[in-house]
């Protein structure tokens, strides 16, 4: 069975972490950060120096233990009761992040949305991941090489992700925008996507148009 899944897409610092958990917290969505995933990982793991390797660089970590890491996560979401593959979508922030992932990903997920949180200003994102860098401890953004090396590695190889999607699946976001705006944005097109047959274990099922009056 494939999942729901939503995509965040965007640059560094176009605010795809803070929309992702919002929309997590919405009964029947969860949110799941690639990046928050692999500084998760103790930094004297086998993985954990690989992310800190690639990380520090602006790199992406290779794709295989990307995927990897990422299945792990979804089935520690599934077992503790966080994500149900069956009623659920899952959010994805982060993930894929080049085509090769995308192929990788291809029979485990069903993509309904791309939500592209572009952003024309590249110095609002370098501002942006700066801030950032001093609020939540990341070392990645504190060093505008550092930032500029990840900035090009998503135009070089995560921007062409998008081109592996049918374009009606792509909804343009302007995430220069307040991130309360960005949302509703997000919020309007997701509340028009078709819900799952069973939207959550054994109570609420889709009812036919004509009956919904009767639902409670
Ligand atoms: P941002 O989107 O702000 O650059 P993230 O928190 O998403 O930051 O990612 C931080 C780092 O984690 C990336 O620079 C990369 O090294 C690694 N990373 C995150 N997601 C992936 C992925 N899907 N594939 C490979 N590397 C990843």
């Amino acid at each position: 069975m494939k999942l729901r899944a939503i995509l965040l897409f965007g640059a560094p610092g176009a605010g795809k972490g803070t929309q992702g958990k919002i929309l997590g917290q919405i009964p029947n969505f969860a949110h799941f950060s690639c990046g928050d995933a692999f500084r998760n990982l103790r930094v004297d793991s086998p993985l954990g120096r690989v992310f800190v390797e690639y990380a520090s660089k602006g790199q992406l970590v290779p794709d295989e233990p990307t995927i990897e890491l990422w299945k792990g996560s979804i089935n520690g979401l599934t077992a503790t009761g966080r994500f149900n593959p069956e009623a659920d979508t899952i959010i994805l922030d982060g993930i894929p992040r080049n085509p090769r992932q995308v192929e990788l990903m291809h029979d485990l997920i069903e993509v309904k949305a791309i939500f592209n949180l572009f952003c024309p200003v590249i110095e609002k994102l370098i501002h942006r991941l700066q801030r950032r860098a001093l609020k939540e401890n990341r070392l990645d953004d504190a060093n505008v090489e550092v930032i500029r090396a990840r900035l090009e590695t998503y135009k070089r190889e995560t921007r062409a992700v998008l081109g592996c999607y049918p374009e009606h699946l792509i909804h343009q976001i302007d995430s220069t925008q307040e991130p309360l705006q960005v949302l509703l944005d997000i919020l309007k097109i997701l509340a028009k996507i078709p819900k799952p047959a069973v939207s959550d274990g054994n109570t609420t099922f889709m009812v036919a148009p004509h009956l919904q009056a009767q639902s409670v």
